[in-house]
């Protein structure tokens, strides 16, 4: 048992029965790479690190340095780099003050390129000479979609620019309820459970009186991460968890089991993940996912996904 404990606490994420579940990389820049090296990829590149706290925005060399580097780091790899998530928890000086009565409902995420499209535009022109220049195929997702039509615009700019994996964050309830008309235009689907339980429960994220609600295990969370999972099985397209769910190793089972086929989180997690998935079947998973949906709330959730555990030997 010790040397299939050790066995699983490196290499790509595989549940007890060799079902694969890539295991990826949350990272604001490539200095987060050091530690997650034995990542199969980046799941989540948060580009708004490189603009936080700038008087002016990043110029286009600038960016695509960045965008390379990490791309240069996984050769051959998976790389899903995020558009700019401006707004609300992650206000931008260089975008100008926007005095918002609700900035967690207001112009954040994609939303910002109804006013300044430039600022999008030249991300992407910036993520595509990265690629050229390191021979790289990165997948390029927005954040805060909501509509079909916001997705349709964002994947034309994107193919514009030669980019050819194309997806959306899935942070809001509405998208995730359209995941399967979501896929007929985009090539993945990255849930975000961070922004999608503050939208789902009303609860702002940091709002620390709120935790019970903003519990990941909530099986209200659980069933719009289901529909994603559902449409993408459907379409054949892949549909990964880039939140903080996916951090928690029963949990990150249990969306195994769901039919989610990446997990990002930060590099402490990754070796926990890895054994979680490594001491259960697929098809235990699959039990854990139907019992935590099933579930009346969180606690009941918790239960039904340890017992899709295998039994200690
Ligand atoms: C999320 O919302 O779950 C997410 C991964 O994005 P961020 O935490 O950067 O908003
Ligand atoms: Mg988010």
């Amino acid at each position: 048992a010790e040397r299939r404990r050790l066995a699983a606490s490196t290499g790509p994420g595989r549940t007890a029965d060799g079902h694969p579940v890539e295991l990826l990389l949350n990272i604001g820049s490539a200095a987060d790479l050091r530690a997650g090296a034995d990542a199969e990829g980046v799941g989540l590149f948060r580009t708004e690190f490189l603009f936080l706290d700038r008087r002016r925005e990043p110029g286009f060399d600038e960016q695509v340095a960045a965008y390379e580097a990490v791309f240069r780091a996984f050769p051959g790899g998976k790389v899903v780099v995020r558009t700019l998530d401006a707004g609300s928890d992650k206000p931008l000086p260089f975008l100008g003050e926007r005095r918002e009565p609700n900035p967690a409902l207001g112009v954040r995420g994609l939303r910002v390129a109804r006013h300044r499209p430039e600022v999008l535009d030249t991300q992407l022109d910036a993520i595509a000479a990265a690629a050229r220049a390191s021979g790289a195929e990165p997948w390029v997702m927005a954040p805060m979609v909501s509509t079909v039509a916001e997705a349709d615009d964002f994947a034309a700019r994107a193919r514009a620019r030669g980019i050819t994996r194309v997806g959306a964050m899935i942070e809001v309830p509405a998208a995730a309820l359209l995941a399967d008309r979501l896929l007929e235009r985009l090539d993945f689907l990255s849930v975000g459970t961070n922004d999608l339980s503050q939208y789902a429960f009303a609860a702002d994220r940091q709002h620390g009186e709120l935790a019970d609600l903003l519990d990941p295990w909530q099986p209200g969370l659980l069933r719009l991460v289901a529909e994603c999972a559902r449409a993408g099985r459907e379409a054949g397209k892949p549909v990964g968890v880039c939140g903080e769910a996916a951090a928690d190793p029963p949990l990150a089972a249990v969306l195994a089991g769901l039919g989610v086929t990446s997990l990002s989180m930060s590099a402490p997690s990754l070796a926990p993940v890895r054994e979680a998935l490594a001491g259960r079947t697929l098809e235990r998973c699959r039990v854990g996912g139907r019992l935590a949906l099933a579930a009346a709330g969180p606690a009941r959730a918790r239960e039904g996904g340890a017992a899709g555990r295998r039994a200690p030997t």
